[in-house]
Parts: C-alpha cells; structure tokens; sequence
C-alpha cells in the first residue's frame, strides 16, 4: 500500500557480519580494501573489533595463532587476488598447526569470472592445499550457513583452516530484513558438529602403562588446545611419572615441576620403554618415535583427535578423541587401581638427576655477564624479568634460530598456553602476528617478544599496529646484523662478480630497530650491557606499552642454522 514504509534492506555485507556476530565471533583480523570494506565497518558497528594490519600475512598469523589461543576459529578478512595470496600463508601455518582459522576474501564478480576482472582468481582453487574445507557462497540467501558451516568445521575433529569465498556481486545482493532474520534464525539451529569418544581401549591404556618400567608422558600444543592442564596434572601426581612437553606444550604443567623431563629430554626419549604422546604429532620434532632417539622397542600410547594420525603412526593403543575427555577416562580407570613411582624408582631418580647436571651445567653458563652480548646473558635477564611477573604469566612469543634455541631451552613456562614459537613448521616471521593476537586474546597479560632480527624483519611494519592499538606487547630483538648474524662464510667460497655484495645472511650492522617504533609514537630502547637491559625491561614491562628493545648480540655468537644445522 502507497503509506506502508518500504522494509529495510540488509545487504550481502551486513548479513555475513550478522552471521559471524550471532555464532560467537568478537575479533577478526585483516586488511581491508575492494570488495571487502563495507564488510568490516558493518561488523565493528556490530561489536566485533577488527584489527586492521598492513599485511595480510601477519594478519593470517594472528588469526592462527588467535584460534589456539581462544579455542574459537581466528577470522581473517583479506580482499581478492593478491590479499587472498598474502593470506595463504596464514591458512597454511594454520592448518599446519592443527589450529582454528576461517578465511573470509572477497572475490569478483560472478558474472565477470574469466574476462580479467580486477584481482580476478580462482581462490577457491588457490586455497584448496591448505584448507579442511572451502565454500563459495554464490548467492545472499546462503549466507548465514556457509558462514555457520566453515565457523563449526574449522573446529571439528582436528582444528584447521577454512576458507569462505565471497563474490563483489553476493556481497551487494540485498535481502529484507526479515528475510534475513528467518535465515539467521534457520542457521542458529544448524546441528554443531560433535565428536562422540568411541569406545577406547582406555583398560588396555592403563595397564600398558602400569606394567611400564620407564613410562614418560609426552605432550604437546594439541593437549594445550584440549585445555587438558587439569587433567594432565591429575595423571602425573596420581602416577608419579615424569613428563616432557614439546616446545608449546610447555607450561600446561610448570617447567619449575619436579617431574619436568625438559632438562633430561635426551635420556627421557631414549631409555623410556613406555609414552602416552598426548596431542602431539610424532613426526620431525619428536624425531619420528624412531631410532636412534627413541628405543627400538618403545610402547606408544597415541592419544589425538585424529584418527587419520593415530592410523599413521601405528601405536600400541592408539586413543582418537579430545586430549582432556580421553585423559579424564584414563584417570577414572587408574583411581580404581591406582600406582605411583615415587620419588625412589630408579627410573625417576635417573631422570631427576640427569635434569639437575644439565640445569647447573647451564647455570653456571647463564649466570656468567657477557659483553658484548652473547645469547645466554640477555636471555637469563629476560628469563628472570618475566618471572618476577608471576601470575597470570606472561605470553612468550618466539622465533628465530639462535634466539629462539636458546630460549626454548631457558625461558621458563609456568601457565598453560603462554607459549607461541615458530612451531611445526619452522614458519619465520609469526612474530608481530601473534603478539598482536595474544595481546587482543588475553589483555589482562604481558606479551613478551623475543626474536632475532631476521624474524623480526619479515614483518616489522606491524610495530605500527601495535601503537595503533595501544597493545601491551614488549618485543625484545636479538640484534646480531643478520640470518644467523654475521658473514660466516670461507674466504674461499667468496667469488664472482658479487662478490663485494653483503654476505646473504647479512643485515646492515647496528640496525637501530628501536627507531622503527618510535616513528609511530612507540617506545624503543637500544640496548648492549646487563644493566641498560634490565632498567629496559623493568620500565617496559611495568608500563605496558608497545615497544621495542633491540638488543646487541655479537653477530659471531651462536651457530648458523641454530640446532639445525645438520640439514643447511
Ligand atoms: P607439537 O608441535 O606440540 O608436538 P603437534 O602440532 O605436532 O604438536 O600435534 C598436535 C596434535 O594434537 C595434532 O595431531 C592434532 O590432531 C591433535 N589435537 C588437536 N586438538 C586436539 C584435541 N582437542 N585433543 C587431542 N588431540 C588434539
């Protein structure tokens, strides 16, 4: 009728903003620009902070590292082409990982596909190595369940990556609001995918491990993402046996514990007979579960949300479900007929004492002053000022080779969770990222960088952002001129033409990092001896305030490639 007001029109934009406020989503992460703007102004407008970065590979980063660190999927926003290019390398690291992230691109315009349109590409095709699951949603009514569907199946099972495409002209498409609300509502009641625990040879688990004459507990960032610290606590004070965490896994119980095999990892993996693994995968990181470092005849106790993992590896049991739930399980079962070590079990004695020489073997190290900076002083100044903070800990972030090796190795863990590194593969580059998604994740802590400068290159701009949202992050740079610091190589393998050129693995010397802050209105300090690095701590951590403290190392301190240099 001429007088009834025209309904309002929710277009393509507002609704998928709608759709990923009413699953749960509070953060996403991205870079805006064609199609994809209106997008993020309708989803801020709606109460969901978007943390614009300058690359949307760090924004891919923090997305991943926001999804482990919450247990909710971490939303990247890119725009097509390129943007989808850039973010790639989130989806990746993501479900390399085994970590929570949806990718939102826009991409062209459907009926422009294959005439050159602007950023045209095939994105869904682009996506395809890295993702569990991708959708192209090709029409506004579709909406509110794709984005429920990618939401819930980046989560399922074993977490990963998805991917949701979204076409210039769906994006535009406009439905009525109440149209939208009855597809909103529709997709609220979509069935959230669960997993059942199958029946599980959790007997058979149990008594393996009761017969065990040297049983480790072996567990890693999949456990971290299960929230199994309680129940992880639970069997290790029930049994007594000692435990050794992967690099992420460190802090789901203390490092400080008595049963911490960290410092006897060598003869912990070595003359064990029996390892419950719990949410960590037995590939390079964990030497295969092969000889020479494990035991020819060691016992595997395989506990992963995975099946497909728990079929490759081909333990004694193999327990498929949620690290906490199966855990939980065992524990009921040994309550019934429990056994416990003791502190006299040879086997608790070998290790206790092994951890103890290696600990003052390195102390005796860390404790020396040396200057110009090697990597053992800073980090032991670094380690105790972190420790003084005491609870909630702060959040590590680390990566590099010679910094993040010997961090590993000397920062201490005492929360669950409170580590991010360059993890299963290796990825240089996460730092900014996943400072910035810790500091968005857990406000109320500290985030504490500490990288080498290389590491710290790929994406040093996001200092930026971090000024911008006033983040609490303090990113220490391990300053050494360079991949692995100085000119290493044999005068004799120097020739041709370019010769005179920098060393490949060379920086400018003395690069003030520091400065690249404070062009923004962050703070920076340049550090070289014990005492400028500890007042630098003590006023950076006690204010809370993006910044950067680039600390000299001696570029010839350390090795190239780290530990690894076996495969360079
Ligand atoms: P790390 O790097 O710490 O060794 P990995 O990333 O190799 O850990 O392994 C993590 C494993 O945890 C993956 O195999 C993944 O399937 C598994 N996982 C992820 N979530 C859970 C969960 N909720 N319960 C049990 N296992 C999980």
């Amino acid at each position: 009728s001429p007088n009834k007001t025209p309904e309002t029109q929710i277009d393509g934009n507002l609704l998928i903003a709608q759709s990923l406020f009413r699953a749960g989503v509070r953060v996403m992460f991205g870079v805006v620009g064609i199609p994809v703007t209106s997008l993020a102004n309708r989803a801020v407008s709606l109460g969901i902070r978007f943390i614009a970065f300058h690359n949307e590979q760090s924004a891919g980063y923090a997305a991943s590292a926001y999804g482990y660190l919450t247990g909710s999927p971490g939303i990247l926003l890119t725009v097509s082409g390129p943007g989808c290019v850039h973010g790639l390398a989130g989806l990746s690291n993501s479900t390399i990982n085994c970590w929570p992230m949806v990718m939102i691109s826009g991409s062209c315009d459907q009926k422009d596909v294959g005439k050159g349109d602007f950023q045209e590409l095939d994105q869904i095709q682009a996506v395809k190595p890295f993702v569990k699951y991708s959708i192209k949603v090709t029409e506004i009514k579709h909406i509110p369940g794709d984005v429920k569907t990618v939401l819930s199946s980046c989560v399922f099972s074993r977490p990963g990556a998805c991917y949701l495409d979204v076409p210039t002209d769906v994006l535009h498409q406009t439905v009525t609001e109440s149209v939208a609300n009855e597809l909103l509502t529709v997709s609220d009641q979509n069935q959230i995918l669960e997993e059942t625990l199958a029946n599980l040879e959790v007997g058979k688990a149990a008594s393996v491990l009761r017969n065990a004459k040297r049983p480790l507990i072996v567990f890693g960032k999949g456990a971290a993402f299960a929230r199994a610290e309680d129940s992880l606590k639970r069997l290790v004070d029930r049994t007594g046996i000692p435990f050794l965490p992967t690099p992420m896994g460190k802090g789901l119980l203390p490092d400080t514990h008595e049963l911490a095999a960290t410092a006897a990892r060598s003869l912990a993996i070595g003359q064990c007979d029996v390892a419950v693994v719990v949410g960590a995968r037995l590939n390079w990181l964990l030497h295969f579960g092969e000889p020479p470092k494990w035991s020819e005849d060691v016992k595997f106790i395989l506990i992963d949300v995975s099946k497909e993992e728990v079929e490759l590896r081909k333990p004694c049991v193999g327990l498929v479900g949620d690290a906490k739930r199966v855990l939980d399980r065992i524990n009921l079962e040994i309550k019934d007929d429990p056994f416990c070590l003791g502190r006299r079990h040879p086997w608790i004695q070998a290790i206790m004492k092994k951890a103890k020489e290696n600990v003052s073997r390195m102390e005796v190290q860390l404790s020396k002053d040396v200057v110009p900076f090697n990597f053992l002083t800073p980090m032991r100044i670094i380690r105790d000022a972190i420790l003084a903070q005491g609870s909630p800990a702060p959040i590590l972030v680390s990566e590099g080779a010679n910094t993040m090796d010997v961090g590993r190795a000397v920062l201490v863990q005492t929360e669950p969770r409170t580590r991010l590194d360059a993890g299963t593969w290796g990825t240089m580059g996460v730092g900014l990222g996943y400072c910035i998604a810790a500091a968005v994740a857990s406000p109320d802590r500290l985030v504490v960088a500490v990288e080498g400068d290389s590491g710290f290159g790929f994406s040093a701009m996001e200092v930026e952002t971090l000024v911008r949202y006033q983040l609490s992050v303090v990113v220490i740079v391990f300053n050494n001129g360079g991949v692995y610091g100085g000119d290493r190589r044999n005068p004799e393998e120097i020739g041709g033409p370019y010769k005179d050129d920098p060393a490949p693995t060379s920086f400018v010397p003395g690069a003030a990092y520091h400065t690249l802050i404070e062009a923004f209105g962050g703070k920076g300090y340049l550090v070289g001896t014990p005492e400028e690095l500890k007042s630098a701590l003590a006023e950076s951590f006690f204010a809370r305030k993006p910044t950067v403290i680039n600390v000299t190392i001696d570029p010839y301190a350390g090795s190239e490639s780290g530990r690894m240099q076996h495969k360079n």
